[in-house]
């Protein structure tokens, strides 16, 4: 039977900065991402409707139009005046709710495989623009690989990264939504500027902060990678959920290079030096049992990308 298979990668955040919320209501962000080897796998078939299964994680996901892969087929179906309709099955390996952005690559991998199924003949540069409307995070699920993040993180820049660098997932049963880990780095802000004169930003410090990475991605030296990660956000992750103090401290006792919560959390991604360094971090954050599920990845990976294509529209 007629489908098209696309895969999608989470990511994790090395860097994160954000900045006071605009007029808009948004936190202007930098951060860098990196694609990990933990997948969303999406298989479109021809179909009426647009509609979704989804196996492996988050099968109590909303299956309606709230669903990310629905509204990503039903933007693209839209936008290429068609007709057609799909049906998605979604195989989920990334958390859910777990600041790896699994919504996002299910989105991403869905406007590929619709565009293929549906011939619609957009160009990538069209597909990037529906990524964007459907959410900040999308885009970069297209994209892949090692990128930095402006804007609402939705501006993507590719960074340049060699070699490749070998991560432990700890994993949470129970997600963060991501718009309260936001409003709790609010409050603490106000909180800091009340109990302080001096609670701006150093701008100058932030852009530092971006140039390292990109120049640590580029020595292939998970050792100088490890002394840039940050995440602004942590800290609201953390007081939302104290047992992530735990995690971090359980990635130390291990011996990681360096841990960091991913994006708002609550996963934290923990560096290595190598396979087989991974491999016994893990078991000891196994033991330590702090996390739901502990996982080995590599990252940078491709983003969404077309894995099988059976018949032709
Ligand atoms: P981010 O890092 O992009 O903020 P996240 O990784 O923390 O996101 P996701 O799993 O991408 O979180 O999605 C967050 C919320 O989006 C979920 O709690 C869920 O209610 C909703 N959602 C809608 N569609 C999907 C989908 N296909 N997969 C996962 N979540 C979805």
């Amino acid at each position: 039977m007629r489908h098209v298979h696309v895969r999608a990668p989470g990511k994790i955040n090395l860097t994160l900065r954000a900045w006071p919320p605009t007029e808009d209501g948004y936190h202007p962000l930098e951060t860098v991402f990196q694609a990990v080897s933990l997948f969303e796998d999406v298989v479109a078939r021809p179909a009426d409707e647009v509609s979704v299964e989804i196996h492996g994680r988050g099968s109590d996901l909303p299956t309606d139009g709230s669903n990310l892969a629905v509204r990503a087929a039903e933007l693209l179906r839209e936008t290429a005046g068609s007709e057609s309709g799909v049906h998605l099955t979604i195989t989920k390996q990334v958390p859910v709710a777990g600041g790896m952005a699994g919504g996002s690559a299910d989105a991403a991998a869905t406007l590929i495989a619709c565009d293929q199924l549906w011939g619609t003949g957009l160009g990538r540069e069209e597909l990037a623009e529906l990524a964007a409307e459907l959410g900040a995070d999308v885009p970069f699920a297209l994209t892949g690989m090692s990128a930095m993040g402006t804007g609402r993180g939705d501006l993507i820049s590719p960074v340049m990264s060699r070699g490749q660098y070998h991560w432990v997932l700890a994993l949470q049963k129970e997600g963060l939504a991501t718009p309260d880990v936001f409003a709790e780095l609010d409050a603490r802000k106000d909180l800091t500027r009340s109990s302080s004169e001096n609670a701006e930003d150093d701008g100058g410090a932030t852009i530092k902060a971006g140039g390292e990475v990109v120049s640590a991605l580029l020595s292939a030296d998970p050792l100088i990678l490890a002394r840039t990660l940050h995440n602004d956000l942590e800290e609201a992750a953390l007081a939302l959920r104290p047992e992530l103090g735990d995690v971090l401290a359980a990635a130390e006792r291990a011996g990681a290079l360096a841990a960091v919560v991913s994006g708002s959390g609550p996963t934290v991604a923990a560096l290595a030096l190598d396979a087989p360094h991974a491999a016994s971090v893990a078991d000891v954050m196994r033991g330590a049992e702090v996390a739901s599920e502990v996982q080995v990845v590599t990252g940078p990976v491709a983003g969404a990308r077309v894995i099988e294509q059976v018949g032709r529209h």
